[in-house]
């Protein structure tokens, strides 16, 4: 058992000598088996909401209508989830009800896959009770039960399948693959934010290729917010180079840039995809940077409107369009700037009206901004007398035009 099982035993152990059962389960459990890291321990109980509370005497309700309480134990905290079933899906989406159980069998019968429906004791036994094991030796993602019926319950099960097929490289089983392809429309229902989580992941796996071709065959891709008409462009996104994609600007950057999209379309289609202000920004700056560097090297003024972490971000980006990345002469021409931001040019808003002797205005912002790009591409030095001059210089031939 890997230490964060092995730490969270304690736990189990508290549970079980109340009376109940305990087991870890999900995504943790899969990837445990997997020989890959894992990000959060998940417990699975027969102890109701209320009994966990009793036990435990650090607790935070955190989603308890669905059966979840926080534990703060063992220098840790864990989400320990009643175990439940979900009954009469009429929305396509969530449940309309829990329903608190005790048995595990039917806690495990509505998870999505089989490779995320094992339970294990903290003795090490495996309750394998939909062959999980068996399909993740073979690499198989399968649906539990009936696809059809689980893709009713839940359509987004489809875009979680997609994401692990790019996550986890494997593929899907042929009957849960044929369900995605029938009821791929259902995803109409899901909340864009709810999808949003689940191509992230699917743009950030390491076997993007072979999801995408899933994402475009089983046609779960027109009910995503600017894909519809765009399959035969996600295609070519597909063949981009394999290597994976370190950040969500990055990915929407790539994609975007398959696309092309225009600068001034960034930030529609991201809006629709509901991403941060941030990512937004961040995408709009990368794409901007990188269609640039695409034709050529970097320019001084692009350097520096970018910031240097924003022109290495498009530097990686390269990869993609098999050119050279060459990070090393990107840091070195950023560390050469005569500035790095306008707080460190030598004249201000101030130094320039009492010079000019003229009132603040719509002139100052652009005096600025030429002082700051004569400074940045080397044609002035960066020192209050030499900018003042240049200014005086450039305004008396502006007037003498
Ligand atoms: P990750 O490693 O990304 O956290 P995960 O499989 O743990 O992957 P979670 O969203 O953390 O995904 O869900 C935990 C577990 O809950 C899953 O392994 C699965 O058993 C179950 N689960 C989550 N979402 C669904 C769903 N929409 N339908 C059915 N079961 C689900
Ligand atoms: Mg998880």
């Amino acid at each position: 058992l890997p230490e964060e099982f092995i730490q969270a035993i304690p736990v189990i152990n508290k549970i079980e000598e109340a009376g109940f059962e305990a087991y870890f389960v999900g995504g943790s459990v899969r990837d445990v088996l997997l020989g890959q890291p894992i990000h959060d321990v998940d417990i699975a109980t027969s102890a109701f909401p209320a009994e966990i509370k009793e036990i435990f005497p650090r607790t935070i309700d955190v989603g308890i209508e669905h059966g979840t309480v926080l534990v703060l134990a063992q220098e840790s905290q864990y989400e320990i989830t009643t175990f439940r079933t979900e009954s009469t899906y009429q929305d396509f989406r969530r449940p309309d009800k829990v329903q608190f159980v005790r048995s595990l069998e039917e806690d495990l019968k509505r998870r999505d896959f089989t490779i995320n429906a094992l339970a294990l004791r903290e003795n090490g036994e495996i309750v394998d009770l939909f062959d999980g094991l068996s399909d993740l030796d073979n690499k198989i993602l399968r649906a539990v039960g009936n696809p059809h019926e689980r893709f009713h319950e839940d359509a987004l099960r489809m875009m979680r399948g997609l994401r692990f097929v790019s996550q986890l490289g494997f593929e899907l089983e042929p009957h849960t693959l044929a369900a995605m392809k029938e009821n791929h429309h259902l995803l109409e229902k899901i909340s864009v934010e709810r999808i949003h989580i689940e191509f992230m992941k699917l743009l950030l796996g390491n076997h993007r290729k072979d999801s995408i071709h899933a994402f475009f065959e089983t046609e779960c891709y027109q009910y995503c917010p600017g894909l519809k008409d765009r399959g035969e462009a996600l295609l070519r996104f597909a063949e981009l180079p394999d290597n994976p994609i370190s950040t969500e600007a990055q990915a929407w950057t790539l994609l975007l840039d398959c696309f092309a999209v225009s600068e001034q379309e960034v930030s529609c289609f991201l809006k629709k995809w509901k991403c941060s202000n941030q990512t937004i920004q961040e995408t709009r700056q990368l794409l901007w940077g990188l269609r640039q560097r695409k034709q050529a090297w970097w320019k001084k003024l692009t350097v520096y409107q970018l910031g240097l972490a924003q022109s290495l971000r498009v530097e990686e980006l390269l990869i993609y369009y098999t050119i050279e990345m060459k990070k090393k002469e990107t840091e070195e021409m950023s560390c050469q700037l005569p500035i790095h931001s306008l707080s460190e040019l030598a004249v201000n808003g101030n130094d320039l009206m009492k010079f000019l002797n003229k009132k603040p205005g719509k002139w100052l912002s652009q005096v600025i901004q030429t002082c700051e790009q004569a400074v940045v591409e080397g044609e002035i030095v960066n020192e209050k007398e030499a900018l003042l001059n240049f200014v005086k210089q450039k305004l008396l031939k502006e007037e003498s035009q």
